[in-house]
């Protein structure tokens, strides 16, 4: 989405929907080092998507004791909310948001019928963890499955006093879980585009800007200063390139174009000599990842 935004432009929608992923990116790495403190009885496991009765779903962090499995949706809301039999609107307009109990709630019972289904039998507990500082949350009944800002700490060190040694059986859950995630799922709706659609250049990973030549072996960002090898940016744009168009053979002449003939053909047929799999004809060489 962001190299869409660069070298395409996106309409105001598209662009709305990728602030939303943005912000849930940020707000589950920002949850994941969280859990760093936890204890080695705990297993975690992040973005798992799973699938039971052809119904797909997300969880953003699944954690494993020894006699529960913890389940929690991330949510990096900003704002002041209330909440008030079951709806979570924003405060003081009263916009309701998509519920996000009912969609931890729909987590939960198919993780539950998954777990039937490969005869894992365990408690599921489900947590919404509002992980950003400025969320703020007017409620008047306690709900035991909503985790505010201030309260995660707290909880995780509750989570480690409590906590069971996993065994086997557990890592065998685990080790299932990770097998039945799929990971050919791509649940974010990108809007459609060519190779011809996209600008050609090489733009700077920190503020998007075009890169300007530095010296023979770097480039570098008048903007922001941000400066790097060529040989390290190349592998970059190659990488970038495979994300947007995995089913394009990996040629020389493809990221030479890629890259708005910024590099020069030589450098770009050695990082890809270096980094990938040489394969065809002495013309028709391409390149694959393994
Ligand atoms: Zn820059």
């Amino acid at each position: 989405m962001n190299q869409l935004a660069i070298r395409k432009g996106l309409n105001p929608e598209d662009n709305d929907y990728r602030n939303h992923l943005i912000k849930g990116f940020e707000g589950e790495q920002k949850f994941d080092k969280l859990l760093d403190e936890l204890n080695d009885e705990h297993l975690i496991m992040q973005d798992l998507s799973l699938e039971i009765n052809r119904q797909t779903f997300q969880i953003d962090a699944i954690v494993i004791t020894g006699n529960k499995i913890m389940l929690f949706e991330i949510k990096n809301y900003q704002g002041e909310y209330t909440f008030h039999e079951n709806e979570l609107k924003s405060y003081p307009y009263g916009n309701i948001i998509l519920n996000p109990l009912s969609q931890l709630n729909r987590s939960c019972t198919l993780l539950r019928m998954l777990l039937e289904k490969i005869d894992i039998n365990s408690p599921i507990e489900g947590q919404l963890v509002f992980i950003n500082d400025f969320f703020v949350l007017y409620r008047n009944v306690e709900q035991r499955s909503l985790l505010l800002p201030q309260q995660i700490r707290k909880y995780i060190i509750q989570m480690n006093k409590q906590s069971v040694p996993v065994r086997a059986a557990q890592k065998a859950c685990a080790d299932r879980l990770l097998r039945l995630h799929k990971t050919e799922d791509r649940y974010i709706q990108v809007p459609e585009y060519t190779f011809e659609d996209l600008n050609k250049g090489v733009y700077c990973p920190k503020c998007s800007l075009t890169l300007r030549k530095k010296n023979r072996r770097t480039a570098y960002c008048p903007h922001c200063g941000f400066f790097d090898l060529n040989t390290r940016i190349i592998s970059n744009e190659i990488k970038t390139f495979s994300l947007l168009f995995p089913d394009y053979d990996l040629k020389t002449s493809v990221i030479y174009d890629w890259c708005g003939t910024f590099f020069t053909k030589d450098s770009i047929q050695r990082t890809l000599a270096k980094e990938y799999i040489e394969k065809g004809s002495r013309k028709g060489t391409y390149y694959v990842k393994e």
